[in-house]
């Protein structure tokens, strides 16, 4: 095993003590306690972050708050306001490199992926620097008497909290802050305890492209703490959330609470059908690598296989031996393609669902321990003739775990595909167009992949049905999260 080395850059911000950005300056957290970072590939704590208290929320959302009332951002023009969300992503890709190690340190993410994450953090950045000139309003004939000019402004929402999660630490922070700065709203970004780091870099990069002062504000701390004195607080208009189901509904509560604009990207336990006619050689290595890439932490992963009895084992052997083939490793080796698992507590609970299937009368057909004996790793693991009422069916594993049935009929693998509380994602897999386009439209949920598990685009919107969340991002969804509506009525 040879690891890469890191840049000078890298080690000199994982060793340095980490802040609050509060307006335009990195300010010590209220109390001197520090949340570990660990690395997941072997367990070492790297560094500390602060646990942000409620007074140091209230400062940086005092903070996006005046940048935002009294700032020149929201009515900067918008070529203006263009030109500096370009100028960040030209930072970020000054630095890819240093990022892409932060992520991998922080994450366990195999280096290859985290590079691949840091140029997608600046193609989202870089699409929504593009929309901040090209956001308008409508102009209405109407039916009141007399002559009138009425038209409609498009406004920013105002101070957005932007809460994100662990698994795509850089990605989730961009695609919430290209379209949030773009609108010309102000922003408290809080990312996850787990993996704060490059979000943290992002914030010193920002500054240096010359976001003025307070439009980005970053609090690092735990959900329950620092996330909850965040999302209830009045100076925030607007909560956009990435995380878990059971978050989301405590952040819909809140939002609830104080009537702010919400936006929820959740959880998934994504279907995928693949139908006799479909072609192998495609749909065993893509259906494969759906769930296991990012050691299954991948909100649309294709976590749950519905094939058709003919070819079920073809299909389950196969699936299970691109797992077996896959190198396990640490993430900062160039030859790895399966990283750990982000944390102790992650892992824990990945290594209590596999139990719990065996315990559920499930086979496991391949995988299912732990892999070395340091860091967080666990094999690529199929679990085989499962149910729909068993748990680790019905519930989010969010690790790399892959659980199988058959159906005869394509009724079957529909009321099955859709027999789910969540609706993020699904797919189908046959030669057959119409067939696959009749199906796309029968399965409740947000994104359909024919013949792939893994779509994606900066530009095409993001979003769940069900309990997978509310709204869509990426796109022009996804700027319309920050927007608000002003109708003028002018008597001519
Ligand atoms: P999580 O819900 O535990 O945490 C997400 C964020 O919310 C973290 O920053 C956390 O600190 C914060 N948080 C937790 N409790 C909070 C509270 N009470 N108040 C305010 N903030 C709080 O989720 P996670 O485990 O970090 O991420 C994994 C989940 O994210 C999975 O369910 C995955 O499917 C989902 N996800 C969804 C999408 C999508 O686009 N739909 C994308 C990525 C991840």
């Amino acid at each position: 095993m040879a690891l890469i080395d890191l840049l000078p850059d890298t080690s000199s911000f994982v060793a340095k003590p980490k802040q609050l950005l509060i307006g335009d300056d990195w300010q010590h957290a209220g109390s001197d306690a520090l949340i570990d970072v660990v690395n997941p590939s072997d367990g070492a704590r790297l560094s500390g972050i602060a646990d942000a208290s409620e007074a140091d929320v209230n400062n940086a959302v005092a903070a996006a708050r005046k940048a935002f009332d009294e700032g020149p951002w929201p009515s900067m023009k918008p070529g203006e306001r263009a030109a500096l969300i370009h100028a960040c992503a030209d930072k970020i890709a000054a630095h890819h490199e240093e990022l892409a190690q932060l992520e991998t340190l922080d994450t366990g993410k195999p280096i290859n992926s985290s590079r691949g994450e840091v140029f997608a953090a600046i193609g989202a950045i870089r699409y929504y620097a593009g929309w901040a000139d090209k956001i308008t309003g409508t102009t209405h004939n109407i039916n009141m008497p007399g002559d009138h000019h009425v038209y409609t402004l498009k406004e920013p929402v105002g101070v957005a909290a932007l809460v994100v999660p662990w698994n795509y630490p850089i990605v989730m922070a961009a695609m919430k802050l290209g379209p949030c700065l773009a609108a010309g709203c102000t922003a408290v970004l809080k990312p996850a305890e787990d993996t704060s780091l490059t979000a943290l870099r992002l914030g010193e990069l920002f500054l240096e492209a010359g976001l003025p002062e307070g439009v980005l504000n970053i609090v690092t701390g735990y959900g329950a703490t620092t996330g909850n004195a965040l999302i209830h607080h009045n100076g925030i208009d607007k909560i956009a959330f990435t995380g878990s189901t059971v978050t989301g509904k405590v952040i819909a509560h809140a939002a609830a609470e104080g009537l702010k604009k919400v936006s929820l990207e959740l959880g998934g336990k994504s279907p995928n059908i693949i139908l006799p006619d479909a072609d192998l050689e495609q749909a065993i290595p893509a259906s494969a690598m759906s769930i296991f890439w990012n050691t299954g932490q991948t909100c649309t992963a294709a976590s749950r296989l519905y094939v058709h009895e003919d070819i079920k084992d073809e299909v389950i052997a196969g699936v299970a031996e691109v797992g077996k083939s896959l190198k396990l490793g640490a993430g900062l080796d160039e030859e790895t393609q399966i990283g750990p698992i982000v944390s102790e507590k992650q892992f824990d609970k990945v290594q209590d669902y596999i139990e719990l299937g065996a315990s559920e009368g499930a086979e496991i057909a391949s995988g299912g321990k732990r892999h070395g004996d340091s860091g967080f790793f666990i094999e690529p693991t199929v679990i085989a003739n499962t149910t729909n009422d068993m748990r680790v069916v019905r519930e989010e594993i969010f690790g790399p775990v892959l659980v199988t049935q058959t159906f005869k009929t394509e009724d079957e693998a529909i009321a099955l595909a859709n027999d789910s509380d969540y609706g993020l994602a699904g797919s189908i897999w046959t030669k057959d167009v119409s067939t696959a386009h009749k199906m796309a439209r029968r399965i409740r949920a947000g994104i359909i992949g024919i013949n792939n598990a893994s779509g994606a685009d900066w530009d095409v919107p993001l979003g769940g049905y069900k309990q997978s969340g509310v709204g869509r991002e990426n796109g022009r969804d996804g700027l319309e999260l920050y927007l608000q509506t002003k109708s003028v009525f002018t008597t001519l």
